[in-house]
């Protein structure tokens, strides 16, 4: 029989081993890079399976998981705290539902937009604001036409690609995922100049007549 002080070592040096396997396991899951490319066109699939996490789907779509599409909506459901959206035009149902089901998981979503296409035919950007998501967009000539997002401040997606079921289904377009520490920042820094200089307080409706009154 051991003494008492022995099961008492014994149990801590269980702890320690477990301890360090955790800490191994967080450094080794923390050092794999995120680095994908997503080309389209992409066969429409079906999405509910990340949508509707738990009900089994038996619609006519396919169900291919390495779909671009799907692997899309799957990197973006990857969010827990933050996801930031920077997007010229949002009109693709299951992108929208994406965005939608994070903010009702309690996600911080923001979303920059252009000011002529989020008012187009087909655009979510109605439907999200209804939902109660932070959307801001520009009110210059140019277009706001970047197509990003940041994913809880570590993953940026971005790329040709605007959110819309044409652009996934007929267009040549790429899409960028990586966690890159260097581009991760400049395009949070990005994203955070814009929502300030798009705040709503501080619009300038008629730029011309201000300019005489000062
Ligand atoms: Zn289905």
């Amino acid at each position: 029989m051991f003494p008492a002080v022995s099961w008492r070592l014994l149990g801590l040096a269980a702890v320690a081993v477990s301890l360090s396997l955790e800490l191994v396991y967080r450094f080794v899951r923390r050092r794999r890079p995120v680095r994908e490319v997503l080309f389209f066109p992409a066969p429409l699939v079906c999405t509910e399976p990340l949508l509707s996490p738990g009900l089994s789907c038996s619609c006519p779509l396919p169900h291919d998981k390495d779909s671009a599409l799907y692997q899309l909506v799957r990197r973006l459901l990857g969010a827990r705290r933050s996801l930031e959206l920077c997007i010229f035009t949002l009109s693709s149902p299951p992108l929208a539902r994406a965005v939608l089901l994070l903010h009702s998981q309690g996600v911080r979503v923001r979303v920059i937009t252009d000011s002529d296409y989020m008012a187009a035919a087909g655009s979510q950007i109605g439907s999200l604001r209804k939902a109660g998501v932070a959307v801001r967009h520009n009110q210059s000539s140019g277009f706001m036409h970047h197509k990003f997002a940041v994913v809880d401040n570590t993953i940026v997606i971005t790329g040709s690609m605007n959110w819309t079921m044409q652009a996934i289904q007929t267009n040549q377009e790429n899409l960028l995922i990586t966690d890159d520490g260097v581009c991760v920042r400049a395009y949070r820094e990005q994203f955070e100049r814009l929502w300030k200089e798009y705040d709503p307080t501080t619009y300038c409706f008629f730029p011309e007549e201000d300019k005489k009154q000062t």
